[in-house]
C-alpha cells in the first residue's frame, strides 16, 4: 500500500500559506505550526466524537482533544446543547450570572482541596493571578518553579535554570525583563535536597513554589508521590505557599485533579483547560481565608471583562455534569490502560526500546526503557522517531499533537473499537519507526 499517497493535504496546505499573511508563522499559538514535525499543519473543520475531520475530508481518531480540554470528546451534544440554549439569550452582560452560580457550586460540593474559586479567561491568566495572590498573602516576591513544568506565558514563569553557579533564573523569550526571571528561581524536579538548600538559603524571599503535580507539559515526569509530599512539609516549614497548577491535570485525573489523586493540599489550585468544556476558561480556588485577599474582599486586585462569560459557563457546567457520573475516572482510566498495554506488548515483543507512559488518561509515549522523571532526561535526538511517528500516523488517520514533547488524552468518546483500531495504527507506524 503506497500511504504516500493515501492522504492529500492539500487544502491545509493553502490555508497555511494564506494563514502566514495574516498570523506570524501562521497560527495563534506556535506548537499549533508544526514546526517539529513535517508538512502543513491540519487545518480541521468540524471533530465529532473522538474523531475530527480535516478540510481536504481526511477523518482521524484525535488524541491532542484540543490539547486536553476535550475529555468529552469534540461536540459533545450535552455541552453543545447548553451552550446553543444559553446564546439565545445573549452572549455576555459584564453582570454575576445564575449559570456561574451553577458550576461554582457543583465544583466546590465536589473538591476537598479549594472552598472559593475565581474564573478567568485561560490557564495562563489563572497562573498570573495565582502568583499575584500568593505574592499578595505572603508579602514576598520569588518564586520557585521546576524545570520541565510549563504554566502558561506568564513573564516570570518563561524562565529557565542560569548557568552555573546563578539561582536565579534567566527568560527562555525574548522581552522578559532580567529583572522579572530573577523573581523565579527554577529547580530540577524530583530533587528533594536541592529543593532544602534552596529553601534555606532563600526562604525568606519565597512566596510560593509552584508545580504540574502531573508534569504533562514536557513529556509526562510523573513523579513520587513521596516528592510532593515533601514539597508540601517543606512549604510548611518555611512560610511558603504551594501552588498545584492543574491546567492539565484538573479534572482529568480525578474530578478532584492530583490534589485528589495524590490526596495532598496544595495552598492555591489553578484550572484551565476541561473547566471550560472547549470555551476559554480559567480559574484558581483556594480556602476561604485566601482567598479573602481576591478583590473586592482583599487588596490583591484581579479582575476581567469576559470573565465567567456565560456562554463559556455553560459550556463548563454540561461537562463538569458528566465528569461526576459514576465511574466516570475509573473508565476512563481502564480504556487508557488496555490501549496502551496493547501497543507496549506489541513493541516490547519486537524488541523496540519504547515506554508508553500512562497515567488516568494522559499518556506519552517515549523512545528509551528509562524512566523520565526529570526534563533534562529527554534526549532531544528521540525526538526523530517521533516524527516518523506522527507521520506514519498521519497517514493512517490518527492525530497526535504534533511534537514529542506533548502527551496525548484519551476521551469518554473514544470507545473500544476505536482504540483498537488506533492501537493497531500505532503498532504498525511503530514497524516503521524501527525499520529505518
Ligand atoms: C495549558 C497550560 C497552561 C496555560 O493555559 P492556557 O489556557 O494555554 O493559557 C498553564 N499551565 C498548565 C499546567 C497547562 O497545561
Amino acid at each position: 500500500m503506497n500511504l504516500e499517497n493515501r492522504i492529500e493535504r492539500s487544502k491545509s496546505a493553502e490555508l497555511f500559506e494564506e494563514a502566514k499573511k495574516y498570523f506570524p508563522g501562521g497560527v495563534n499559538s506556535p506548537v499549533r505550526a508544526f514546526k517539529s514535525v513535517s508538512g502543513p499543519p491540519l487545518f480541521v473543520k468540524r471533530g465529532y466524537g473522538c474523531r475530527f475531520t480535516d478540510e481536504d475530508d481526511n477523518k482521524y481518531i484525535d488524541f491532542c482533544c484540543s490539547w486536553g480540554p476535550l475529555i468529552l470528546g469534540h461536540n459533545h451534544p450535552n455541552i453543545r446543547e447548553s451552550v446553543l440554549k444559553t446564546v439565545t439569550y445573549g452572549t455576555s452582560f459584564g453582570t454575576p450570572t445564575r449559570l456561574g452560580n451553577e458550576i461554582g457550586q457543583l465544583i466546590l460540593d465536589n473538591n476537598r482541596f479549594i472552598d472559593k474559586i475565581r474564573f478567568v479567561s485561560s490557564g495562563t491568566e489563572a497562573v498570573m493571578s495565582a502568583l499575584r495572590l500568593a505574592r499578595g498573602v505572603t508579602g514576598k516576591s520569588k518564586v520557585i518553579k521546576f524545570d520541565g513544568c510549563y504554566h502558561g506565558h506568564v513573564d516570570s514563569l518563561l524562565v529557565k535554570a542560569g548557568s552555573g553557579l546563578a539561582t536565579f533564573g534567566v527568560s527562555t523569550s525574548a522581552g522578559i525583563p532580567a529583572s522579572f526571571a530573577k523573581e523565579t528561581i527554577v529547580l530540577p524536579l524530583n530533587n528533594p535536597e536541592i529543593l532544602e538548600e534552596t529553601l534555606q538559603k532563600h526562604g525568606d524571599d519565597i512566596a510560593c513554589i509552584i508545580i504540574e503535580p502531573v508534569p504533562a507539559n514536557n513529556g509526562l515526569l510523573l513523579q513520587d508521590k513521596s516528592f510532593l509530599e515533601c514539597l508540601r512539609l517543606k512549604c510548611y516549614k518555611y512560610g511558603v505557599l504551594l501552588i498545584f497548577d492543574e491546567v492539565i491535570s484538573g479534572f482529568r485525573v480525578g474530578f478532584e485533579g492530583a490534589a485528589g489523586y495524590y490526596n495532598i493540599q496544595p495552598d492555591i489550585i489553578t484550572y484551565g483547560k476541561i473547566i471550560g468544556g472547549g470555551m476559554p476558561v480559567g480559574a484558581y480556588g483556594a480556602s476561604h481565608e485566601i482567598m479573602g485577599h481576591v478583590s473586592p474582599d482583599g487588596p490583591v486586585y484581579q479582575a476581567g471583562t469576559l470573565s465567567a462569560n456565560p456562554v463559556a459557563m455553560s459550556a463548563g457546567l454540561a461537562a463538569v455534569k458528566e465528569l461526576l457520573q459514576p465511574d466516570f475516572y475509573e473508565n476512563l482510566a481502564q480504556k487508557t490502560t488496555k490501549f496502551i498495554q496493547s501497543i507496549q506488548q506489541h513493541c516490547d515483543q519486537k524488541g523496540y526500546d519504547v515506554n508508553m507512559v500512562q497515567i488516568g488518561s494522559i499518556f506519552w509515549v517515549t523512545f528509551t526503557k528509562d524512566r523520565i522523571m526529570e526534563a533534562d532526561q529527554i534526549d532531544p535526538k528521540s525526538m526523530d522517531k517521533f516524527k516518523v511517528l506522527h507521520h506514519e500516523l498521519l497517514q493512517r488517520g490518527v492525530y497526535l499533537g504534533p511534537s514529542g514533547y506533548e502527551v496525548g488524552f484519551v476521551s469518554h468518546a473514544h470507545q473500544a473499537a476505536d482504540l483498537e483500531e488506533a492501537a493497531q495504527k500505532i503498532c504498525e507506524s511503530m514497524d516503521v519507526v524501527f525499520a529505518g
